[in-house]
């Protein structure tokens, strides 16, 4: 005797949907309902920034494009100590590294295959000598698969360029660290 019942319960609750739902397009109230969200914003200031004559502030610690920097004495940083290239998940770093006359250690090849690379800054947090740093550049970009391929120069030469930028993101992250 209870089945009945329970499936009169069942189409009733279904009734009361389709008529409410019927109810609902009959007079628009979805529309109307968008058309107040937009009345609502419609006068207030807008956030839409007019990119790329404008733009958001940035992070000190936004992971963009890498570098590589020099002391100030136009020395590289680098000692080649290869705590990047482990600690990168994505392998994207490659160290070869030789013993200079005077002892020191340089590297000869540093390169990152920025096609690999996932940005997550194990590399400049693993760096003991703050050498290898990820910049707040992040309008570049490559034509071929070989172009996001930076070599030991070319991250040289991006932080010989950029190198007052990342002196003050590093100056502005200290405290916090
Ligand atoms: S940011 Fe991460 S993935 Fe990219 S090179 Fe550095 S450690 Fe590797
Ligand atoms: S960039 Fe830093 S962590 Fe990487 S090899 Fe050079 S000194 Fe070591």
């Amino acid at each position: 005797m209870s089945t009945p019942t329970l499936n009169t319960s069942k189409s009733s609750s279904v009734n009361a949907f389709f008529l409410s739902d019927f109810l609902s397009s009959f007079f628009l109230t979805e529309l109307f309902k968008g058309m107040r969200l937009t009345g609502k914003y419609a006068f207030k200031s807008k956030i839409t920034l007019e990119y790329p004559e404008e733009k958001t502030p940035l992070s000190p610690r936004f992971r963009g494009l890498h570098a590589l920097r020099r002391y100030e004495t136009g020395e590289e940083r680098c000692i080649a100590c290869k705590l990047c290239e482990a600690v990168c998940p994505a392998m994207a770093i490659t160290i070869e590294s030789e013993e200079r006359a005077d002892g020191s250690r340089r590297t000869t090849r540093y390169d990152i295959d920025l096609t690999k690379c996932i940005f997550c800054g194990f590399c400049e947090e693993s760096c003991p000598v703050d050498s290898i740093v990820e910049t707040n550049i992040l309008e570049y970009h490559g034509e071929e698969r070989g172009d996001l391929y930076f070599t030991k120069e070319m991250l040289l030469a991006v932080g010989d360029r950029y190198e007052p930028q990342i002196a003050a993101s590093k100056l502005a992250d200290a405290k916090y660290r």
